[in-house]
């Protein structure tokens, strides 16, 4: 069976809040100087990535999945599960919310529901985002919507690089300008927007709020999860377990020389370079990793190992 990783050429977006970031930090190649989102490891028809070498050169990882569910531990579904994407917000993104499975199901008749996470790469001093509510229930948070009061509804934080933040769906959010995130989430592109600063979109008018789709969907009240990170350090490389939930976990892998090998303990394997440059060795063959390399390793490989200086993030569904 092929044992080939999977390397991503990611598909990148135009947003209104986007900048220059994701050509100047990670070298792609961005349609213009407002882009905001790299979509890195993709099978979404919004923004599918397409696998760059291997066998399936070429392909998209959407096919890869519909056509070759032996690299993917035969994991059930229609659609690949997770969606990893790096973000330049330039300026403040919309404050939204995403539904859960159930409700995506039934009203946007979508597979999943969007439940989402944030490494924070790197931001500007004394950036924030918006995180949570103040509306102690349901009621309140529809009367403070209506009568527009964000000042007091809404619930900012203050971010530093290498801060972490778990949004489960229905989690009231937005982040705020100064902000580079690589992201996490549920393969979905369903987005209720409650406020969007009353600015105009790129025609010119604002863009399409979800007013009532928001008011069903957000958590009142608003409970901050609570995160343990679990590290392991081994040798010259510290792992360090972001997040396990139902659905994913998510990891940081700082890697400092030899490291491996690393058993399966995943169905399969999503990893982005977020810094430096090293190898991926499985078995005998060396792949080079690079900044902004976004792959996904395929679960015939029963074991990887690493060289050089990687900061990563590692994800993978349960
Ligand atoms: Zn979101």
């Amino acid at each position: 069976m092929d044992k080939t990783p999977l390397f991503l050429q990611p598909a990148l977006h135009e947003k209104i809040w986007g900048g220059t970031k994701l050509r100047d930090v990670f070298g792609y190649d961005i349609p213009s100087e407002t882009t905001g989102e790299c979509w890195g490891i993709s099978a979404h028809p919004n923004g599918p990535a397409v696998i760059k070498n291997g066998p399936l050169a070429g392909r998209t990882l959407a096919e890869a999945w519909k056509d070759h569910r032996e690299l993917f531990d035969q994991y059930k579904g229609d659609a690949f599960p997770l969606l990893t994407k790096i973000l330049d917000a330039r300026t403040d993104l919309s404050v939204q919310v995403h539904p859960d499975d159930a409700y995506a199901q039934q009203h946007e008749h979508v597979p999943f529901g969007k439940t989402e996470c944030w490494y924070v790469i790197d931001c500007d001093e004394g950036s924030e985002i918006v995180y949570g509510h103040t509306a102690p229930t349901k009621e309140a948070f529809r009367q403070a919507v209506e009568e527009k009061k964000w000042d007091t509804l809404l619930r900012r934080v203050k971010v530093k690089p290498g801060d972490f933040f778990y949004v489960p769906s229905g989690t009231i959010h937005a982040i705020c300008g100064g902000c580079l995130i690589l992201e996490t989430q549920q393969s979905s592109d369903t987005t209720y927007r409650v406020y969007d600063y009353d600015r105009p979109g790129k025609d010119g008018k604002p863009r399409e709020l979800h007013i009532r789709q928001s008011i069903d969907c957000a958590n009142c009240p608003h409970v901050d999860p609570q995160l343990t990170y679990h590290v392991r350090q081994k040798a010259q490389a510290k792992f360090t377990e972001l997040l396990r939930e139902k659905l994913f976990t998510v990891s940081h892998w700082d890697i400092r020389g030899q490291s491996g090998p690393i058993k399966k303990n995943w169905p399969f394997l999503l990893i982005s370079v977020l810094d430096g440059n090293g190898e991926l060795i499985i078995d005998e063959t060396k792949y080079t990793l690079t900044k902004g390399d976004h792959l996904v390793v395929p679960s015939t490989v029963e074991a990887i190992s690493f060289a050089g200086k990687l900061d990563l993030i590692v994800s993978n569904p349960v």
